[in-house]
């Protein structure tokens, strides 16, 4: 059988053909097309009839590629978007995303119905405006709210290309589990916070577990595709749950780092911890594979890189290639400068050589004069965030979490794993570079049967893909700034 995962993010979308091969995955990226948000009449969307354009496109190049005319597909995408259906099936609105200022404009409404904390305590999910909870809420207080009456259902991205092919409406669990409006002990929709809010309590199909059948082409539909027997599964419709699928380990307590342009860290628990402590500290616990839930908490991430790079090639007019910026690195002095790269000043796009620069300035720590120093300092400042959320997390835990794994496209920044491993005092171990595509494939084989158990899927991961080791060295000087970077976050 051959394995097709489609994985869509915000700026990109990705489809991998994978077959089983004895115990290892052989897998190859047979497309990949650009994504972005679309501003129209002060909405901001996405071009889902595009992406599910380019869905159909990868199909066809799989078959072609692989001759093989029965295939498997897995859908994960970023999470909350969805989009609307009526009663004969047809697609009623634009998609809608989740950076679009609605939820913005109505947060105090919203929040005065039901309160942040209500809405973290019952689902588990982090406090974030691009909630789909939040997103619908606003649509209700903005008069968008008829169209949520009118729709038969509504569907979140992956459930709505899966449905485009099959047919068939469904939500993935890992999707619905950070929408807010899922009760995390019952597994099913909250509608007490539904109703509270005005958005209508079946608005959402049934939730299916990750893995679950999802239904098989419909030819009537897709007459293309006349050829092609093709059947769906429910993977971890999200991407980060589908990342962590991948985790290329079978131990437990070890913390992962989902890197990109966000990073993800967390750990696998049996059992949310919802309290005070992880509310005020915005840690959420989102679904992941086989119901393992995922503590996690959002750092910045290498935004604050990218932007410098950005950056530095407009000042310049020269391309900063990823080696560029390491080697310049490299000659930076080490730990001179650090910065917190959750503060607000890092949000927003543009000027962040001298927004670094500044910050540095503004706490006391003089003023770093190239590029190499602030790209030094930004990854150092990484490393030093991820060892302040892991020592949070094994607060909370009662225990720690002996190794680290990252995950995603970050995990080809050799400095910043390196630094990683250096402030953390752990050995950190970076790939699949596509974890979010290896993790989809993989729920596939074990839906329909090919491997097990998680842990197999997971065996395979590790002997599959390049898997790289970091020791980490130098600890006491880093143990001796790690005082100086907590005092910034207090400041
Ligand atoms: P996202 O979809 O969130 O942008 P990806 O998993 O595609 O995340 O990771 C992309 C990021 O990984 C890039 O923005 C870059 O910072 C980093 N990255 C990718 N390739 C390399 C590389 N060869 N060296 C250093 N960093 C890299």
């Amino acid at each position: 059988m051959k394995y097709l995962g489609f994985d869509l993010g915000a700026s990109s979308g990705k489809m991998m053909l994978g077959e089983l091969d004895g115990q290892i995955l052989r897998t190859k990226v047979v497309h990949r097309f650009p994504n972005r948000q679309i501003l129209a009449a002060g909405g901001l969307y996405w071009d889902i009839l595009n992406i599910y354009w380019n869905l159909k496109n990868g199909i066809e190049k799989a078959v072609y590629e692989s001759g093989e005319k029965e295939i498997s597909l897995g859908v994960d995408s970023f999470c909350n978007d969805f989009g609307l259906l009526d009663k004969e099936g047809r697609l009623v609105n634009q998609v809608y995303c989740y950076r679009d200022e609605r939820t913005k404009r109505k947060e105090k409404e919203i929040y005065s119905k039901v309160s942040k904390k209500e809405l973290y305590m019952e689902t588990g999910s982090q406090s974030a405006l691009f909630n789909t909870v939040i997103q619908m809420a606003a649509m209700v207080e903005e008069g968008e709210g008829y169209l949520l009456d009118r729709c038969r259902h509504a569907l979140l991205i992956p459930d709505l290309l899966a449905y485009f092919l099959t047919g068939e409406m469904h939500t993935e669990y890992t999707l619905a589990s950070v929408t807010q409006m899922l009760d995390w002990k019952t597994r099913s929709w909250h509608k007490g916070i539904m109703k509270r809010l005005g958005i209508r309590e079946d608005i959402f199909p049934e939730v299916i577990p990750s893995g679950a059948d999802a239904g098989v082409l419909d030819k009537e539909k897709n007459p293309e595709f006349a050829n092609i027997s093709l059947h769906v599964v429910s993977v971890c419709g999200h991407d980060t749950a589908s990342a962590v699928a991948a985790l290329p380990t079978v131990k437990e307590h070890v913390a992962y780092i989902s890197s990109g342009t966000w990073s993800i860290v967390g750990t696998e628990v049996e059992r949310p911890i919802l309290a005070e402590e992880t509310f005020r500290y915005n840690i959420a616990f989102e679904g992941g594979v086989d119901y393992r839930y995922r503590m996690i908490k959002n750092v910045m991430g290498l935004w604050v890189l990218q932007e410098c790079e950005r950056d530095y090639e407009r000042q310049t007019r020269r391309e900063c290639s990823f080696a560029y910026t390491a080697q310049e690195a490299k000659k930076a002095a080490m730990l001179k400068f650090l910065i917190d790269p959750d503060d607000v000043c890092f949000y927003m796009p543009g000027n962040m050589l001298e927004k670094a620069a500044k910050y540095c300035e503004k706490t006391g720590q003089g003023r770093p004069e190239t590029f190499g120093e602030i790209a030094r300092a930004v990854m150092e400042s990484l490393a030093m965030k991820y060892r302040y959320v892991l020592e949070k997390m094994e607060k909370i835990l009662g225990y720690r979490l002996e190794e680290i794994y990252i995950l995603g496209g970050g995990g080809q920044n050799r400095i910043l794993s390196q630094f990683t491993a250096d402030a953390c005092g752990r050995l950190v171990y970076t790939g699949p570079y596509e974890a979010g595509l290896a993790g989809n494939l993989i729920v596939q084989m074990r839906g329909l049967g090919e491997i097990a158990t998680l842990k197999e899927g997971r065996q395979i991961i590790r002997d599959s893909f390049d898997i790289t080791e970091f020791v980490p060295e130098k600890c006491e000087l880093w143990e001796e700034k790690y005082s100086q970077f907590k005092r910034l976050l207090d400041m």
